[in-house]
C-alpha cells in the first residue's frame, strides 16, 4: 500500500484524514497548530514535526489547506514539503483554490518531478467524516486513475474534469450557487422577520416547498436557532468568491449576482462573522436591517 501523508488537519482535513488511516494506509501527518493532530495519532498515524518530515516518509502527500497560500508555504517551508519529497511524489492539493492558483502550484512541484491532482471537494464536515464527499478531479488521466482507491476513502462521488486546474474550476462553479442560494435563504428569513412573521413557521413552510434543496434544509434549523458553529467558516466562503470574482475577471465571465454576494460577505467577514458558519451572513442582513441578531 502507498505510504500517504496529509498536511492540513482543519474541519475537513481532521475527518478525511482519519478516513485515510482507517483505510489502511500507512499515514504521516503534519498540522500547523499540533493538537489536531492527536486524533490521528490515537488512528496509529504519525505525527511529522515539519512538512518535511511528511514527505519524506510519503509517496502520496494530501493537502487541505485554508487557501492557495497555505498550500505555497507548506511546499515551500522552511521545512517545506518540497525539501522532502523525491522525483515521482504525487501531490493531491484537495483545498479549494482558484484554476491559476492550481496551475501555479502545479508547475511548482512540476519543476521537482512530482505529479499533481487538484481535487476539492463538495460536502461539508458531514460527508467528510462519513467519507461521502464529491471530488472534483482535475490532473493527468493516469495520475488520477491510479490514485482512486485513495481518493475513494475519502469520497463517494468522483468526477474527471481533465487538465490541471479543472477540479479547481469546477469547484468554484459549485460554491458560487452555494453562496447565492444560502444568501436568496438569509434574505428571505431576514424580510420575513422584519415582517413580524414567526420565523420557526416560515422555515417551516420552505422546508415543505420545492425550493428546500438539501442545502437550504441544513441551513433553515441553523438560521431560525442562530447557531453558526462553523461547518464552513464564512471567511472560507468570502476567499471563495473572491476566487470565482478573479476567474471570472480572467475569463471574461460577468457574474453580477455573485459579485453582490461578494460584498455582503466582505461586510459579514469585516463585523466579525468570519470563524462562524457561512450562514451567519444572516445576522449580517439583520443588522444591516435594524434587527437584533437574538431570535425574537
Ligand atoms: P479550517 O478548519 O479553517 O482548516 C484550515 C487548515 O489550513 C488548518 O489545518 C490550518 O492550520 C491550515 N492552515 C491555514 N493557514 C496555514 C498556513 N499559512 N500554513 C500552514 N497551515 C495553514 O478549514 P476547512 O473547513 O477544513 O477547509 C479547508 C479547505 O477546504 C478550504 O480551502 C475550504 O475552502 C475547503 N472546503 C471546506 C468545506 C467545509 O465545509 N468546511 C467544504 C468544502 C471545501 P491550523 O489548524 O494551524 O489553523
Amino acid at each position: 500500500m502507498q505510504r500517504v501523508g496529509f498536511v492540513g488537519l482543519g474541519l475537513m482535513g481532521g475527518p478525511m484524514a482519519a478516513n485515510v488511516a482507517r483505510g489502511g494506509y500507512p499515514l504521516a501527518v503534519y498540522n500547523r497548530s499540533p493538537a489536531k493532530c492527536q486524533p490521528l495519532q490515537a488512528l496509529g498515524a504519525t505525527v511529522a514535526s515539519s512538512p518535511r518530515e511528511v514527505a519524506e516518509a510519503s509517496q502520496v502527500i494530501i493537502t487541505m489547506l485554508a487557501d492557495a497560500p497555505a498550500v505555497e508555504a507548506v511546499l515551500r517551508g522552511p521545512p517545506g514539503l518540497l525539501a522532502g519529497g523525491r522525483p515521482g511524489t504525487v501531490l493531491i492539493d484537495m483545498s479549494t483554490v482558484s484554476p491559476a492558483q492550481s496551475r501555479r502550484i502545479a508547475g511548482e512541484v512540476g519543476e521537482h518531478g512530482w505529479k499533481m491532482l487538484d481535487a476539492p471537494v463538495f460536502g461539508s464536515t458531514g460527508p467528510a467524516k462519513e467519507g461521502t464527499l464529491g471530488i472534483l478531479v482535475g490532473g493527468e488521466k493516469d495520475v488520477f486513475e491510479t490514485h482512486r482507491e485513495i481518493l475513494g476513502k475519502m469520497g463517494k462521488h468522483l468526477y474527471y474534469f481533465g487538465p490541471n486546474g479543472n477540479g479547481a474550476a469546477a469547484k468554484l462553479c459549485f460554491n458560487l450557487m452555494v453562496a447565492a442560494q444560502v444568501v436568496g435563504l438569509a434574505e428571505a428569513m431576514s424580510l420575513g422577520a422584519k415582517s413580524g412573521l414567526d420565523l420557526d413557521l416560515l422555515g417551516q413552510a420552505i422546508l415543505d416547498s420545492p425550493v428546500a434543496s438539501m442545502l437550504v434544509q441544513r441551513k433553515v434549523p441553523a438560521i431560525v436557532r442562530r447557531d453558526f458553529a462553523p461547518a464552513f467558516p464564512l471567511k472560507h466562503m468570502h476567499k471563495d468568491l473572491g476566487l470565482m470574482i478573479d476567474t471570472g475577471h480572467e475569463k471574461g465571465v460577468p457574474l453580477p449576482v455573485t459579485g453582490e454576494v461578494h460584498e455582503l460577505f466582505t461586510a459579514a467577514k469585516a463585523c466579525g462573522h468570519g470563524d462562524q458558519d457561512f450562514a451567519a451572513v444572516f445576522l449580517q442582513l439583520l443588522k444591516m436591517a435594524g434587527l437584533s441578531s437574538e431570535p425574537g
